[in-house]
């Protein structure tokens, strides 16, 4: 008798935990500008109202630790810095843009640089006029909502290293 309720406790305890693994409850963690939920490898990130969002995000991924992995989302900014890297000068050219702007796609991967979680983003970004302009994203103070999908590579880690030939952090699959 005892074997048996011993047994079925197990099962039901085995159960329960498979039953979570499938359908994980989503795990908040939040920030000073962002607040998120997890499910799974995947984070739903929304970041706060006039924050900036390359430093909300960045900061995200830290608290995280998440290594390798991709960022998209949408919302609106009414302020941000875009850069353009010239290969001829391997400078970057810097062009502040302000006034009210729809996201029209933001994208971007994690990766790391000396050990620590490296972030690189590209945005689009469409104004009254429609008209849009894109370009890697230095900084972008929101206006309105901001909402990120990041999906994390769970153990994943893969070093960007500095190339003189492009003047760039690029992949080194090496390290
Ligand atoms: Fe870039």
């Amino acid at each position: 008798m005892e074997t048996l309720l011993f047994l079925i406790i197990v099962c039901t305890l085995a159960g329960v935990c498979f039953y979570r693994y499938e359908h994980p409850v989503g795990r908040i963690s939040q920030g000073k500008d962002w607040i998120a939920k997890r499910y799974k490898d995947k984070y739903v990130v929304s970041v706060k109202n006039k924050a900036e969002i390359v430093a909300a995000l960045n900061d995200f991924v830290v608290l995280n630790k998440i290594t390798l992995g991709s960022v998209n989302g949408i919302g609106a900014v009414n302020e941000a810095t875009l850069r353009f890297f010239d290969p001829a000068t391997k400078q970057y050219v810097d062009k502040t843009l302000t006034g009210q702007m729809e996201i029209s796609a933001f994208v971007g991967n994690i990766s790391t640089k000396d050990g620590k979680s490296y972030t690189h983003y590209h945005i689009t970004l469409a104004g009254r006029d429609y008209e849009a302009y894109g370009g890697h994203l230095l900084q972008a103070k929101l206006s309105g909502a901001g909402e990120f999908f990041v999906t994390s590579i769970p153990c994943g880690r893969l070093e960007r290293s500095f190339d003189e030939q492009t003047g760039l952090n690029i992949y080194d699959f090496e390290k």
